[in-house]
């Protein structure tokens, strides 16, 4: 199973010349088991360039996820290339009570006002589905887990388990407990931190919202992310073999998050999980 990261950025998408190692566009990651359909975790700027390759690829079936609707999530979605292919499928499965209410919510944006493509006007078969957050999916070959996350408006989880291999994609989260509670507080983790620890079990990958440092978590509590300390608690308690910190803060340059890779390359050995900064244009072969 491959993971490749399209989008690694949060909030915005960014450019300039301090930000080429990383990359500025926003969310957007692809899960390709070895035979199965392409899986698209979120649509942020990635999905473009993602749905390029897809293309090129010749694949006419592809499986979207999305974790919740914000812009950095979903800007790209209209840009995503397979959807405007006669004879393709893309299923498009969404934190909603049902499918009426997952094409609801996209037609929000493909409507003419906000994006001149209406959802009628897509040529590829667009079905929907509402993800009941906190159910198991079955995309063959992918089994997926879901798990609610911490985030104004809500946002879903995903476990996605295929060929022997298992990734979690936790963004966007604030730590589930406060900071004196719970695993923030060194205490036995809460309920909901329970379930978040059981969706990361023992998985092969975790992919992770760190976009802020502890001291900018105390000041922006209620904006929904968390810091690196606490998404390497959570991963190392859980059995994980290797942590991502993605959902990079757009004010951070190359060389801040340079340091923030090698702070962490060089805590190797000091816990059973690695981690790792998430870069774009990254492909991580779990085979290998
Ligand atoms: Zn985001
Ligand atoms: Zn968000």
């Amino acid at each position: 199973m491959q993971v490749q990261f399209y989008g690694v950025r949060g909030s915005i998408p960014i450019s300039g010349e301090n930000i080429t190692k990383y990359g500025g566009n926003s969310s957007c990651i692809r899960i390709q088991s070895k035979d199965g359909t392409p899986l698209i975790l979120d649509c942020g700027t990635g999905a473009r360039p993602a749905g390029v390759d897809v293309l090129q690829q010749g694949q006419k079936n592809v499986e979207v996820l999305f974790t919740h609707f914000h812009m950095d999530h979903l800007f790209g979605f209209p840009f995503f290339a397979p959807l405007y292919i006669p004879g393709n499928t893309v299923r498009v499965n969404v934190p909603a009570y049902s499918a009426v209410d997952a094409q609801n919510k996209l037609s929000r944006y493909l409507n003419g006002l906000y994006h001149p493509v209406r959802i009628r006007d897509l040529a590829a078969e667009v079905q929907f589905h509402g993800v009941r957050v906190g159910q198991n999916l079955h995309r063959d070959p992918y089994t997926i887990k879901t798990v609610s996350l911490n985030h104004p408006g809500g946002s879903c989880g995903y476990r996605v388990e295929a060929d022997g291999f298992s990734v979690a994609y936790l963004t966007d989260t604030a730590p589930l407990s406060k900071p004196s509670e719970g695993l923030s507080g060194d205490k036995e983790p809460l309920r909901a931190e329970r379930r978040l620890l059981s969706i990361m079990n023992d998985a092969d990958l975790v992919i992770m919202d760190t976009m802020f440092s502890y001291d900018e978590y105390l000041q922006k509590i209620t904006w929904g992310h968390a810091y690196p300390e606490y998404a390497v608690k959570l991963a190392n308690m859980a059995g994980v073999k290797k942590l991502m910190l993605f959902h990079h803060s757009p004010t951070a340059d190359d060389d801040e998050m340079d340091r923030l890779a090698d702070y962490w390359a060089s805590q190797d050995g000091e816990r059973f999980t690695k981690v790792r900064v998430a870069r774009e244009g990254q492909v991580i072969d779990l085979s290998e």
